[in-house]
Order: structure tokens, then sequence, then C-alpha cells
């Protein structure tokens, strides 16, 4: 399966914030909204980063919560691994799993169109895997 068609099935909307806006509202977004990370695009659409609840745990551990009213771009991760469209499941789940993130986001020339996680992957491998065992159980049965 490809990312097109997770898209095409979840949807391709994406919570952006920017990256002079301040950490709190990232916290607050990433609360509302029950995700685990937000794009960091600028205006245009570009992407600048990612920001993980991870990140934000980390920098209140090593500074204190006096992160949450600094800047996103002070606490994000600015290099981005992104896919494409044409990526597979299989594909995505490999790059996720020698960065140590669970997180992906969807470029199309250079424009965000979409984000992956490790949760879409998941449920994908195992509707698949599911599907194989239903047609290995109607092939024995009927042979
Ligand atoms: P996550 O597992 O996605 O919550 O993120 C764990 C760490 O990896 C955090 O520091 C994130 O900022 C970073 N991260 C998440 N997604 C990506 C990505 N696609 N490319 C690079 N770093 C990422």
């Amino acid at each position: 399966m490809s990312v097109k068609a997770i898209l095409a099935d979840k949807g391709s909307e994406v919570l952006t914030v920017t990256s002079d806006s301040t950490v709190d509202h990232a916290v607050a977004l990433l609360a509302k909204h029950r995700i685990g990370a937000l794009v960091v695009a600028d205006a245009t659409g570009t992407i600048r980063g990612i920001i993980s609840e991870r990140d934000v745990i980390r920098h209140i551990a090593e500074d204190g919560v006096g992160i949450l009213s600094q800047k996103i771009a002070t606490v994000m991760t600015a290099n981005v691994k992104v896919c494409s469209e044409n990526h597979t499941v299989n594909e995505v789940m490999e790059i996720m799993t020698r960065g140590r993130f669970r997180h992906l986001p969807v470029e199309r020339g250079g424009k965000l169109i979409g984000v992956i996680s490790i949760g879409d992957v998941v449920k994908r491998k195992i509707e698949e895997t599911q599907r194989e065992a239903d047609e290995i159980r109607t092939y024995i049965a009927t042979a």
C-alpha cells in the first residue's frame, strides 16, 4: 500500500504551527487534538521543522517550564525527514524505525500535503496481515 492510498483514506489535513509561535501554543494544540506532533511550516506551506511531545518533555526536563513561553523554533527538530506519496507503507516503516520517530510529513513539490503517523502504519499492516490470513484460509478451504 502507498502513502497516497493512506492519505486518500484518512484525509490530508495536517495541523501546523509557525516557528515563531510559542511552545505553550503547540502544547495546547497537541492536547486538544490528542496528537503527538505538529509540523512546523511557514505561510507558503514549506516545512521548517517538527515539534513532538517528546521535544517538549525533554526541554522541560533540561531547561524547566520556562521553555513553554519560548518560541517553537527553540525546541523543534529542524532537520525533518519527509516522504512522498509514492512511498510504500514498508518504506515509511523503515524510515521511522531507522530515525526513531513516529511521524513523517508527506511532501509534494516542496509543499506539505499530509502526515503519516506510526499509528497509520500499524493500522495498515494489521489490515494487510488480516487480509492475507483470510485469503490463505479461503484458499485452504476451497483447495
Ligand atoms: P516522535 O517519535 O515522532 O514523537 O519524535 C521523536 C523525536 O524525533 C522528536 O525529537 C521529534 O522532533 C523528532 N522527529 C519526529 N518526526 C520526525 C521526522 N519526520 N524527521 C526528523 N525528526 C523527527
